[in-house]
């Protein structure tokens, strides 16, 4: 068993962040990966939004960079996944799938994960810049001029939409039921959007694809029609779209932390505001597992920062 004086559980921008700090601190942390390795981003293509890359950068190059930042400064990153953390302990205890560690400071940055339909092809289609998307902040500006649809009923699922029609020609929500989750005043405002269609009690039962050449060479495929069915009659219908946007929620990465960290109702760690504190001595949490409010690369990275901050000044106090 090894002691560290910092633990870093997670390799998305919040954990490489926090990584990037904490080693330039001389704290030397040590980071494990889990079994997404870069996080979220990997499973993406373009991205257009994080700073410092006026041409944009596809999501894995931008993690590997992320990645050999933090190494140039001596962090020790282990692909090794964590099944338990007991933070009851003193030091904490850190056990993975390979072994067990202690450590006097602990930087959660598990992240989260988008809930997918679970149909064929809406997470492949996501992953290869094939017009599937959980993150309208994200990708909506690919949709100038288009029709597009958006599945959900509460009130991420009417924010995107509404937010989507700065972009597209016409956004049809698709809802599973007769009316909406979200609250009274996103509701309103939805159905005052004259570019916002509702299409009630129907799910998607199918996305079917067509190819488009790439301008370098090779071709893509992208959504081209939904197959929808009412879910009262039975019936299909299809519907022609450009763009879909899954909104059916988020599942924080939180479970290892259940009866140990306060967590919202749908999961997220609860921090101290304007900082990445548990409420736990010297556990700190960063990046979308404890943000479901922006979920941005470049908040994660911000509060990483924050984190590796928050530590080091917790750890010249107790350590
Ligand atoms: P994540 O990126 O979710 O990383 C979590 C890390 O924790 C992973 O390395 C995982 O392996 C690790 N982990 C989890 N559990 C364990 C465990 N038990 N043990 C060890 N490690 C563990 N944001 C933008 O700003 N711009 C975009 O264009 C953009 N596009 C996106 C496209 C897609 C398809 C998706 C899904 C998201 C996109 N986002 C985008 C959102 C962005 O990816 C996230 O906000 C960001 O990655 C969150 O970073 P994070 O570090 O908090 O967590």
């Amino acid at each position: 068993m090894s002691h560290h004086k910092i633990i870093v559980i997670g390799t998305g921008p919040a954990g490489y962040t926090a990584a990037i700090y904490a080693s330039r601190a001389n704290l030397a942390p040590l980071v494990f990966e889990g079994a997404q390795p870069g996080g979220q981003l990997t499973i993406t293509t373009e991205v257009e939004n994080y700073p410092g890359f006026r041409e944009g950068i596809m999501g894995p190059a931008l993690m590997d960079e992320m990645r050999a930042q933090a190494e140039r400064f001596g962090t020790v990153i282990k692909a090794e996944t964590v099944l338990k953390a007991d933070l009851a302990s003193s030091p904490r205890t850190i056990t993975t799938d390979q072994g067990t560690y202690t450590c006097d400071a602990l930087i959660i940055a598990t992240g989260a994960s988008a809930k997918w339909m679970g149909i064929r092809k809406d997470e492949e289609l996501s992953r290869t810049g094939g017009g599937v998307s959980a993150c309208a902040t994200c990708d909506g500006f690919f949709f100038r001029g288009k029709e597009i649809a958006v599945v959900g009923g509460g009130d991420t699922a009417l924010e995107e939409a509404t937010f989507l029609t700065k972009f597209a020609s016409k956004v049809t929500l698709i809802h599973r039921r007769d009316r909406l989750r979200a609250s009274k005043a996103m509701q309103e405002r939805a159905m005052r959007n004259e570019k916002i269609a509702f299409k009630w009690n129907a799910v998607v039962e199918d996305i079917l694809t067509r190819d488009h050449d790439l301008p370098t060479g090779g071709t893509v495929a992208k959504v081209a029609t939904l197959k929808l069915k009412d879910t009262v009659t039975g019936a299909s219908e299809d519907l022609p779209v450009e763009g879909l946007f899954v909104a059916i929620g988020h599942q924080p990465n939180t479970s290892l932390f259940t009866g140990q960290l306060p967590m919202n109702e749908a999961g997220y760690l609860d921090v101290e505001p304007g900082s990445t504190r548990t409420p736990v001595a010297g556990v700190f949490a960063c990046g979308d597992v404890q943000d479901h409010q922006y979920r941005q690369a470049i908040t994660a990275a911000g509060s990483g920062c924050m984190a590796a901050i928050d530590a080091e000044r917790w750890l010249s106090e107790h350590g």
